[in-house]
């Protein structure tokens, strides 16, 4: 009789090398069978916007790929995986499901509720730390309760055991005798049709695990080294632009951890910068699985009684970069164009949305959503929480982040608004970060059209921080 094969459930993992659920499944000598499973019509779920469906697209094709050379093949589904993945199972004969643990509120829910299903009928299940270096319940403070600070959890990380070792990519599979149906990826419609407004992601991007391994070493030959002191700066890529392969684990953060410390021990200069970058991917995972309602409500709940303005109009100015912040608007460009924005810039453009123009920061974490490449649940969540005040060892409320001395300090010479923001391509450095300064003489001849080819500020700088502080103030005296 034909061996019972195995499934393995890939999720955010996207990759073949450093995967414990795979690692385990083929080490086993049993038959393998790998699926995707894709769940985009169940109500009330956190669903890939639309650059990331593209970024998904291209990932599980890299993915059948590099299964495909190695004689396997990627099954795709479509639909709650409470019920695929129990039919696969019945369909197949398999014994028994493997997959790495998330820990999302909704995929621990639909996983527990699955894995005690399976069980139920006999199936085993494993499940396998494969998507942090440490797992949210293994780091607590000392009275045994989650950390809400960063600097904490980061030496509570550095003091814990270090991440164990990566493990190779499997070797000596065993193939099914048969090979359930799978649809065809195209199918599935997650490339942009009708437009199709991806050339920019195309151009910028390589989705998939060999794409990430690339970056990285290209990050480590020529960045790493300058990454501490360059990271700010906007006008040359000075980041490793790691995470949309970090959010659909196309490279494993244990295999960049034990990089580093390589890379280190050879002299390589920023890498304890660098490793606490990834470190708050941690601490914002951290957060998420302790407070699972972060993406929808204040983590401080003093914030419930903010008094948001939320003007529609002011929001799509924002959405669309035309708040005639150059900054700000750069930024907002560089998303729509290329599913990304420089991390100083997001912080900017965020506290402008939710300061500013006092937009709640859940309209702006919904548009990061659906226009980011490393769309993340828990990142993007912590970060527009901290960006607002409300989350947790958040930035005080009362630092209004200025985007035209932002602008100035960390785009000197406006490379980076010009690339984005053509419009203002000839404006001398000096007004760069503040058109409405110059002279009408210095905006005719750079061909700037105020309120025409490029808008007027949308607010005042200086009377939309005071705004936002005395709406601070309301806030304090109505949650007090
Ligand atoms: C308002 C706002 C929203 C954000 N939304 C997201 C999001 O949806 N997804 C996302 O991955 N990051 C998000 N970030 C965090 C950060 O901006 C990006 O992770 C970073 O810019 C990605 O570029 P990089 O890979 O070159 O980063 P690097 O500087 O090279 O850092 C390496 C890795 O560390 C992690 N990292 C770095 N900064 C942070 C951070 N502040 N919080 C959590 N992890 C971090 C990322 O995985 C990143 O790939 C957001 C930040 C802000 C201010």
């Amino acid at each position: 009789m034909a061996e019972q094969p195995l499934l393995v459930w890939f999720r955010q993992d996207l990759r073949l090398g450093d995967n414990p659920a795979l690692h385990a499944a083929v080490s086993t000598g049993r038959p393998v069978i790998a699926v995707y499973v894709l769940d985009d019509g169940s109500a009330g779920e956190w669903k890939p916007g639309g650059a990331s469906r593209w970024w998904l697209n291209r990932s599980l094709g890299a993915l059948g790929e590099s299964l495909a050379e190695q004689g396997s093949r990627l099954i795709l589904r479509r639909g709650p995986a409470r019920h695929v993945i129990p039919d696969l199972v019945a369909e197949t004969g398999a014994s028994g499901v493997f997959w790495n643990r998330l820990y999302e509120p909704q995929a621990i829910h639909r996983d527990s509720d699955l894995k005690a299903a399976l069980k139920a009928d006999g199936i085993q299940v494993h499940s396998f730390a494969g998507n942090l270096a440490f797992e949210p319940w293994t780091i607590m403070t000392g009275d045994g309760g989650p950390y809400r600070v960063f600097s904490p959890f980061m030496k509570a990380c550095l003091r814990a055991e270090a991440p164990g070792r990566p493990l190779p990519r499997p070797v000596n599979w065993t193939m099914p005798d048969a090979w359930p149906r799978s649809d065809a990826l195209d199918s599935w419609q997650l490339h942009p049709v009708a437009p199709d407004w991806s050339g920019g992601l195309q151009e910028h991007w390589t989705p998939g695990e060999a794409g990430a391994t690339n970056r990285f070493l290209d990050f480590l030959d020529d960045r790493l080294d300058d990454y501490a002191t360059a990271r700010d700066s906007m006008e040359q890529e000075t980041t490793s632009r790691l995470s949309a392969h970090l959010h659909y684990g196309e490279i494993s953060v244990r295999t960049i951890w034990h990089t580093l410390a390589h890379r280190q021990a050879e002299g390589a200069r920023s890498v304890d910068k660098f490793r606490a970058e990834v470190i708050w991917r941690e601490f914002a995972h951290h957060l998420l699985f302790h407070y699972p309602s972060l993406p929808d409500a204040n983590w401080r709940d003093t914030f419930d009684a903010f008094p948001w303005m939320d003007d529609v109009a002011t929001y799509d100015a924002w959405c669309r970069g035309r708040t005639g912040y150059p900054l700000v608007d750069a930024g907002m460009a560089e998303l729509w164009a290329t599913g990304y924005m420089h991390n100083r810039v997001r912080m900017v453009a965020a506290s402008f949305l939710v300061k500013h123009l006092m937009t709640h920061w859940k309209r702006g974490a919904e548009w990061f959503w659906d226009t980011l490449v490393d769309a993340d649940l828990a990142n993007n969540s912590a970060s527009w929480q901290w960006v607002a005040g409300s989350g947790a060892d958040a930035a005080p409320y009362f630092r209004v982040f200025n985007p035209v001395r932002q602008g100035e300090r960390f785009d000197p010479a406006g490379v980076y608004v010009r690339r984005w923001v053509p419009a203002l391509k000839d404006l001398p450095d000096k007004y760069i970060h503040a058109p409405w300064t110059a002279p009408d003489a210095v905006l005719r001849d750079a061909g700037v059209r105020l309120g025409g080819n490029y808008p007027r500020p949308v607010v005042d700088h200086a009377e939309a921080r005071k705004r936002a502080l005395a709406g601070y103030e309301t806030m304090k005296q109505g949650s007090g």
